[in-house]
């Protein structure tokens, strides 16, 4: 998987809209159906989303069901929770397109294989990694339930109405809703941590895919309900799933065991050595991730 980067990220800023109460004009909630018009976009909008959070984040959606919709919002609540509950305050646009079936291949591609090229881009940041495949597929491609695209501000999600859904195993427990929100979490939390890095480690060029996982693995974790956090952590125990020191935040511990890196990243951040000092180092700019050598 290749690396998004401060070199290929596009970061957005000025005044975004809210997540905010429903317009008369937005999105068609009744539709029950996922088909997915990909020319149709409309901005979410979000009841009951806490004043302090206006302003911050605009949504928009393609495809998808009610459902989906209202997972969102619960996710873009959590996400922007995250980061205000540490007194960061992110603003972001993201699309979010519901799909059938999401694929990644291992050039950094993402799309519905098959159906539509998609944005392809070297910088993609995938979520929830899965071996599934769709008959036909081309066989570098993986199933994903979702997965993020700086450079288009987009996040591919699996629509929950997906079939497939009912079969997948993510941090080893069965998807359900809360889980399935917790993706949704992890992705509109990528696209809220790219408005937070300082000007000068903007201007450093930095590779900041590690560092964003991190992040986007810690606000998934830290945002969940209690019962699911717990049943999370005890599938990979702290005996064998914590980082011995930070320099094992990096790229190979990230690549080969995505979801224990989830995990040891949130024990990280709950530990001394994580916290609000932790995210201020990688905003900063002045946490890197070691290079590591394979062979
Ligand atoms: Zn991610």
């Amino acid at each position: 998987m290749t690396s998004a980067s401060l070199r290929t990220a596009r970061f957005v800023s000025g005044s975004l809209l809210a997540v905010s109460a429903l317009s008369a004009a937005g999105l068609a909630l009744a539709q029950s159906a996922p088909s997915v018009d990909r020319t149709q976009w409309s901005a979410l909008h979000c009841d009951g989303a806490p004043a302090r959070q206006a302003g911050l984040l605009q949504v928009t959606v393609a495809g998808g069901t009610e459902r989906d919709h209202r997972f969102t919002c619960a996710a873009a609540k959590r996400a922007l929770g995250f980061f205000l509950g540490h007194g960061l305050v992110p603003t972001s646009r993201l699309r979010i397109e519901f799909r059938e079936a999401v694929f990644l291949d291992l050039a950094g591609c993402m799309g519905a294989a098959g159906v539509d090229p998609a944005p392809c881009d070297t910088a993609v940041t995938a979520g929830a990694v899965n071996a599934g495949r769709a008959p036909g597929e081309s066989s570098h491609a993986e199933r994903v339930v979702g997965a993020f695209h700086p450079g288009s501000e987009t996040a591919l999600v699996t629509t929950e109405a997906s079939p497939w859904l009912r079969t997948y195993t993510y941090f080893g427990l069965a998807m359900n809703e809360e889980m399935f929100m917790s993706v949704l979490t992890h992705e509109i939390t990528h696209a809220l941590s790219k408005s937070l890095y300082s000007p000068a480690a903007r201007a450093a060029d930095l590779d900041i895919h590690v560092q964003e996982e991190y992040v986007a693995y810690v606000a998934q974790l830290s945002t969940m309900s209690r019962d699911l956090r717990s049943a999370v952590l005890a599938r990979f125990p702290a005996g064998t799933h914590r980082f011995k020191d930070e320099t094992d935040i990096n790229a190979l511990s990230l690549g080969l065991s995505p979801e224990p890196f989830g995990v040891m990243s949130y024990r990280h951040f709950i530990s001394d050595a994580g916290g609000l000092g932790f995210l201020h180092r990688i905003y900063c700019g002045e946490y890197r991730p070691p290079f590591q050598v394979l062979y």
